[in-house]
């Protein structure tokens, strides 16, 4: 495989830690961001910051045209058919709230299905809104990391279903669910689909005309963009069929002293200032992406992350969560005889930062019967070089571990 040609973009990872080169590999839980990223929000907050949507001066203009063609650009990376689809929220775990919210208005009675694999953004948000509506809370079942496809069949056919939520790439395992499929199934019975798609906007290609999905859900910091900043794109008749729950400046019609009626999609989702400069922030991400060959990008890192559960599979004492068909962006594993915390702090002295406990996924822990594992997520700016040197500290950490606590 070529050199990485990416990295120098990232100035984050020439950082010492603990006088230590910085080894990032927790980009599940956020990526970092190129110069382009960087420079662009900078250059907003210098040159062009006013409120959007309000004001009919200069800077007021430049944010508005700024935000509406990050819009477009959006639109277009996930291959949707209208822009008014892309509503901007704060992040993944927004996007879900803001649609479980509504649909926990609603009194037709259809229950809500989620998977044991779901991040808690992808659980709780429904879970509450079934506690708060009389809805019936399904949990579709997970075996090995995968997710039980005729059981899920079985919820749908036997009960009245609303809609079904399930991520795209799971983040503990990395298991790239079959979206496909599941939202073919869910739309043969009446349900609608939203696809938490926090692990799968950067890995993965989205089309969401192909795919068929009524909602998909995702954060720019996930995609070497910024932090809060979300998208919620959603098919125009569902979108229209919601409620809006977030109520103030921007999203409405007419307000009268006895009601209001509501603004335009997408503008009715989007109560009050977004996080604008991020929304910029986000545009340049996807403009970066597009311009350095997504396709060759996506190569690169399924070769990276191939590599590592190769070399991490091969230390002794450890124990890889799940084996799915096909995986993306995370390997998680447990080590017989040393805990995850204990892994994770001895890792970060020797500048390796990699994610330990249960990854906000509780459910999917339980079915392997574990209560925390180390996760790595490797990006494309992440070299073969790195982890090799992840595995050879990994390696003497657990030999260490291993040796105080017997
Ligand atoms: N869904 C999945 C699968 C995730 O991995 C995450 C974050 O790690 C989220 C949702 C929540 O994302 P955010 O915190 O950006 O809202």
């Amino acid at each position: 495989m070529q050199e990485n040609i990416w990295r120098k973009d990232f100035p984050i990872l020439e950082t010492k830690v603990y006088g230590k080169p910085l080894i990032y590999l927790d980009n599940g839980a956020t990526s970092q961001m190129p110069s382009q990223v960087i420079n662009r929000i900078y250059e907003h907050y210098q040159k062009e910051h006013g409120n959007i949507h309000r004001g009919i001066h200069y800077l007021s203009e430049e944010s508005t045209k700024a935000v509406e063609d990050t819009r477009e650009l959006v639109k277009n990376y996930i291959n949707a058919k209208n822009v008014e689809s892309i509503i901007f929220t704060q992040n993944t775990t927004d996007s879900i709230n803001i649609v479980a919210a509504s649909i926990g208005l609603e009194n037709d009675g259809g229950g809500i299905v989620t998977t044991e694999m779901e991040h808690h953004s992808n659980f709780v948000p429904w879970q509450q809104a079934c506690k708060h509506s009389g809805r019936q809370f399904f949990v579709s079942p997970v075996v090995d990391g995968e997710l039980d496809i005729d059981e899920l069949e079985n919820i749908l056919k036997n009960n009245s279903i609303r809609l079904v939520a399930c991520a795209h790439v799971s983040n503990v395992t990395g298991t790239v669910n079959p979206i496909k499929r599941v939202i073919e199934l869910a739309h043969k019975y009446g349900a609608e689909v939203l696809i938490d798609g926090a692990q799968g906007i950067l890995h993965l290609p989205v089309d969401v005309e192909e795919l068929g999905c009524d909602y998909y859900c995702f954060s720019a910091h996930k995609m070497i963009g910024p932090t809060g900043v979300g998208v919620l794109y959603g098919k125009t008749d569902c979108l229209e069929k919601l409620e809006p729950v977030r109520y103030g400046g921007g999203m409405v019609d007419e307000v009268l002293e006895e009601n209001t009626t509501w603004g335009n999609l997408p503008y009715r989702f989007e109560a009050g200032t977004p996080n604008i400069g991020g929304i910029i922030g986000l545009g340049e991400a996807i403009k970066y992406l597009m311009e350095h060959d997504v396709e060759l990008i996506r190569k690169y890192e399924d070769y990276l992350l191939n590599y590592a559960y190769e070399k991490i599979s091969s230390i002794e004492h450890v124990k890889i969560l799940g084996h799915p068909a096909k995986r993306a962006g995370a390997i998680s594993f447990v080590v017989d005889g040393a805990h995850p915390y204990d892994i994770a702090s001895m890792l970060d002295k020797a500048g390796i930062a990699v994610r330990s406990g249960s990854h906000c996924a509780q459910p999917i822990l339980r079915t392997f019967d574990v209560t925390a594992t180390v996760r790595v997520t490797p990006n494309f700016y992440n070299t073969r070089e790195e982890i090799d040197y992840f595995c050879q500290t990994l390696d003497k950490v657990i030999n260490m571990l291993r040796k105080y606590s017997i």
